[in-house]
Parts: C-alpha cells; structure tokens; sequence
C-alpha cells in the first residue's frame, strides 16, 4: 500500500540546489513505480509532484495515491490538463472573458469538475480505508503488538491524507468557483442565463429591506450519477435544461445559479404556503420532462430535486440561505424529491 510520497521523494529541485540530474533521476523512478511512460507530458507531471509538493497537481496525485492504486494515465492526462489551464485562467483578466462560454472555457471547467471528483472519491476511500484498520485494529489480540502498532500508523497516515486531500479538494471547489467568476460576466451565470451568486445579491438591493420575501434553495437530485454515466457535457445540459424549466415554472420570480446544481429562488410578496405551491409545482412540472441525450435518443430517468424555503427579509436573505440549506439537507435525507418549509412559527 502506498501513502503517496515517502520523504526522501520530496524535492525542493533548484531552490534547495538539488541536482538536476538527482530530479531527473527521481521523476523517472515516480513514473516507472506508476507503470507510466516517460512522455513529455508523464515527465512534466512527474516533475511536478518531486519538486512542487503543495501545487494542485501533486496534491491531486497524492489523492489517487492514497487510495492504494497507481496513477493511470487518463488520470495522469487531466490532473496535467488541469494544471495547464489553471496556469492559463491565472494569467487570464476576467474583463478579458467572452460573454459567452468558449469552448476552452467549458473544457476548463470541466477539468475542475473531474479533478473535484476524482478528490471526492479519494477522500471518501481513503475515509474508509482509515475507518476499516481502525475496525481490524480492534480484533488484534495483545500477543500481535508489532502488527497492531503497524497499523496504528496507517491509521494516523491515512487520516493524514484524509484532511490533505480535504483542504486539497477546497482548493478545488474554490478554483472551480473562480474559473466560473472568470467566464460569466458581472451578473449573470455564462451555462443557464441566470443570475449568479453576484446577480443574486444585486437583486437583493432593488426592493425595501424590511419587506416579506421567501426564499427557496433548490438541489438537483444524484445529479452527479447523470455525470457519472454520461459525462459533464451532458450534465452541462442537463443544468441548462433544469434552469430554463425552474425559471419558466417560477416566473416572475428571480431564480439564480446557487452553485453548480444549485439554484436559489427569491419570491416577493408570498406567504409560506403560496411559496411552497410555486416550488412544490415547479418540481412536479420538472419531472414531467422528458430528457433524452442529443446524440443518442436515450431518455434520462425524470429529473427531480430537493428543496428547502424560508421567510426572509432582504436584508437579513444572505443568513436566511443557511436556514434553507439546512432544511434542503434534512429533505435530501428524508429521501429527496422533497420539498421542506420552514417552521411558521419560526418564520419571522
Ligand atoms: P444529492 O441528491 O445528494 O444532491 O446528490 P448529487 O449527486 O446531486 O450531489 P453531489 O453534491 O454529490 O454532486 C453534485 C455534482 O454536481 C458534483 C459535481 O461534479 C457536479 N457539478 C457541479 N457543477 C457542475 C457543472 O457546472 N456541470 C456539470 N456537468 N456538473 C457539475
Ligand atoms: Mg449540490
Ligand atoms: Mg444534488
């Protein structure tokens, strides 16, 4: 089992005045433990996770690595990609960015989408793989102590990795959030049209403060399983497709993107009970689309989502979205396909 790099793999490379040829020499050992080719591109990355350890790449590497299984090289390809277009989105002004979404643009954030994946699943396995030595540690009798401390040590490795690869998948939600800023334009969300997280707040300002507002969070339900089986293109526009159908059902009201299958509804003017018939019904009219992917004909399942609403006022909606999101969690957990409303006598 492997815990990503050993100590002696950590290179500081020219600052530290590491020889070159040592560099070299110790990349060609990372891709050969790997099973991957000395190509341009392996070789790039292999240098990269020897001498840069805190960069994303590395940190991306590690994530497949602690799972136990070597890096492959599809694997090695986009942690690469990611790398590259990340360097470029750095360089990149956002008042440079297209109002529409390039192609490169949407390859981008894909990439970021796979590399959140890939970290997600390392984390959760990693998570496990630390939770079933604790379980084997518990059957080992006092006469094995040797195995018994070994393992304690995985233990303390695994969890390790466990909150490396959690900081290193912020940093990825983080910079998927940013590569999203750098395309959309000020206020509007460049996928669906909608407002985004800016387009939201602005909005926030155009009525008084203190009037009666509801506000829904709403949250597509296993939606990453649509990504799963017929990749991030297709949940592209699946998003699309899912905001054109809220913002229709919910008209006049102002839906904006929340986040990447997330969508916030502001609804003026309406009790609780009127706000939860306009979401309720939205949702219903949702799952009676029927998708079917473009190029081959084939139907999705129905399409629903989860919801949570609260009566806010404007000023206090930015606080009001975590009381949603909590009430969006507790009908996530309730089975999904479930619309929560705030407690009334809690809504003030
Ligand atoms: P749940 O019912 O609990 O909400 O399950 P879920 O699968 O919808 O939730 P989860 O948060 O696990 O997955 C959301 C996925 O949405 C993960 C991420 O890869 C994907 N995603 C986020 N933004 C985008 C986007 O802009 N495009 C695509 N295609 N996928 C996105
Ligand atoms: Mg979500
Ligand atoms: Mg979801």
């Amino acid at each position: 089992m492997k815990f990503g790099r050993t100590q002696q793999g950590v290179m500081d490379g020219s600052e530290s005045g590491t020889p070159f040829k040592e560099i070299a020499a110790s990349v060609l050992a990372f891709l050969d433990d790997q099973s991957l080719d000395p190509t341009p591109g392996n070789y790039e990355l292999g240098f990269l996770y020897r001498t840069d350890p805190e960069s994303l790449a590395a940190r991306s590497v590690d994530g497949v690595l602690t799972t136990g299984a070597k890096l492959r090289q599809d694997q090695a390809d986009y942690i690469l990609g990611a790398y590259h277009a990340l360097v470029r989105t750095q360089g990149a002004s956002p008042e440079a960015a297209p109002e529409a979404e390039t192609r490169t643009g949407a390859r981008l954030r894909h990439q970021t989408l796979q590399l959140h994946d890939l970290a997600s699943d390392a984390v959760s396995v990693t998570g496990q793989f630390g939770r079933d030595l604790t379980a084997e540690l518990d059957q080992i009798e006092v006469e094995s102590l040797p195995i018994a401390r070994t393992i304690s040590t995985m233990i303390a490795r695994s969890s390790d990795a466990e909150r490396n690869l959690v900081a290193a998948l912020k940093e990825i939600d983080a910079l998927h959030a940013e590569v999203a800023a750098a395309q959309n334009d000020a206020l509007r969300d460049s996928l669906t049209g909608l407002a985004n997280r800016r387009g939201f707040a602005a909005e926030l300002t155009k009525g008084p403060g203190d009037a009666p507002l509801a506000l829904a969070i709403c949250d597509i339900d296993r939606f990453k399983a649509i990504n799963d089986r017929h990749g991030h293109p297709v949940g592209d526009r699946v998003i699309k497709a899912v905001a054109e159908s809220i913002a229709r059902s919910c008209a006049p009201h102002v839906v904006s993107r929340w986040g990447g299958e997330e969508f916030v509804i502001l609804m003026d003017g309406v009790t609780l009970d009127e706000a939860y018939e306009i979401i309720a019904t939205a949702n219903q009219a949702l799952q009676k689309r029927a998708f079917r992917i473009r190029e081959s004909g084939e139907a999705l399942a129905p399409i629903s989502f989860s919801a949570g609403i609260v009566l806010t006022q404007r000023t206090r909606a930015l606080d009001a979205i975590a009381a949603a999101d909590l009430l969006l969690y507790r009908a996530k957990q309730a089975g999904r396909n479930t619309v929560y409303v705030q407690d009334t006598a809690l809504a003030a």
